[in-house]
């Protein structure tokens, strides 16, 4: 027989938990469309703990859309890095300039209206209409997938049940407070029903699950098994010049990395080196530095460091003030870092 939930019920008891231990964060004390657009953006793929800081100093420095969508695509992406994605940081903008352009400023108001805008998939769509328009909308996350699996305790395995899984999380939304409900099972997923060892003695909604009844509430969701993951080499110059400047290029538009500065390096791509580049590098010999290895979603990247030092002057360069305002991946970062130990 199929595991049957009365949604009101369980909806009373989720709402109240959230109401005594829901999670105090900055994006919660306002119902301003923009910050809770904003948050919802850094949140993807990305914690709690490490989006704080960046949604507190991107409220400093563009407090409003307005803000936001003036400001030039440079200065959002050096204040968006060490967070990531970053085509994330450029639909940002994007989003921003066409809320600007053909909303006058005001974020449409139903999930179906917000999904046309750049960068906002349906999940992030649901959650800023729910919390800040009141849609009864669905949000549906990892967390909310999990948590979904464990109390119907689905067998089907992800990615194949993505659609029956929200299909169930649709019947437990409250249709009357949906913005509550979206912050109440996101924080029930992130701190209750974790992962790994989930705290089903402390769970507002366990009489409900079926996954603790039967004893195996870790064993969901079920997934296919994953490839192993990919493994990729390449080596990286730091060239600099006789006044410490740093040779530097800036990444295609689009892409991964996509509008970031870089050393060049023969990364992932397999491209070969632009040929000003090979004979600077011919000129002298380089000194190995440490290599870095960085994990991307569909591969791992492993980079021998090479520093080069030339003798002539390139004013054109970047200097060590210019390269504290230039957009940069952590790849970059832990490129630079590495070349700086020798
Ligand atoms: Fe998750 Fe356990 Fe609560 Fe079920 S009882 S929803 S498995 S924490």
């Amino acid at each position: 027989m199929k595991h049957k939930v009365n949604s009101h019920v369980f909806q009373e008891a989720l709402l109240a938990h959230y109401a005594r231990h829901g999670r105090d964060l900055p994006w919660r004390q306002t119902n301003d469309p923009y910050a809770i657009w904003l948050s919802e953006i850094m949140l993807q793929q990305t914690t709690v703990a490490t989006v704080k800081p960046y949604f507190l100093r991107f409220m400093a420095a563009f407090p409003t859309v307005f803000a936001l969508a003036k400001a030039p695509l440079h200065d959002v992406l050096h204040l968006w890095q060490g967070l990531g994605y970053y085509s994330r940081a450029r639909n940002l903008h994007a989003c921003a300039q066409k809320v600007v352009a053909d909303y006058n400023g005001q974020f449409p108001q139903t999930a179906a209206a917000l999904r046309t805008l750049p960068g906002v998939g349906p999940y992030t769509a649901a959650a800023v209409a729910s919390i800040a328009f009141g849609e009864a909308a669905t949000v549906v996350d990892g967390n909310v997938l999990r948590v979904i699996s464990r109390l119907y305790r689905v067998q089907t395995e992800l990615p194949q049940a993505k659609r029956e899984l929200e299909q169930l999380a649709e019947k437990l939304t409250s249709p009357t407070h949906p913005g509550d409900y979206a912050g109440a099972i996101m924080d029930l997923g992130a701190t209750i029903c974790r992962p790994r060892n989930p705290q089903c003695g402390i769970c507002p909604v366990a009489a409900f699950c079926a996954a603790v009844k039967a004893g195996d509430a870790a064993s969901y969701p079920r997934k296919a098994r994953k490839k192993a993951s990919l493994e990729k080499h390449g080596v990286a110059y730091v060239i600099y010049d006789a006044e410490g400047r740093i040779y530097l290029q800036r990444r295609p538009e689009k892409g991964l990395l996509g509008g970031l500065w870089e050393a060049p390096h023969t990364g992932w791509e397999n491209t070969p080196l632009p040929s000003r580049i090979r004979s600077l590098i011919a000129q002298e010999k380089g000194t190995k530095c440490p290599p870095i290895r960085h994990v991307f979603t569909h591969f791992a990247l492993t980079l021998d460091v090479q520093r080069i030092q030339l003798e002539s002057q390139h004013p054109n360069w970047i200097g060590p003030t210019e390269l504290a305002a230039t957009p940069l991946s952590t790849l970059m970062r832990k490129v630079l870092q590495s070349a700086e130990t020798v």
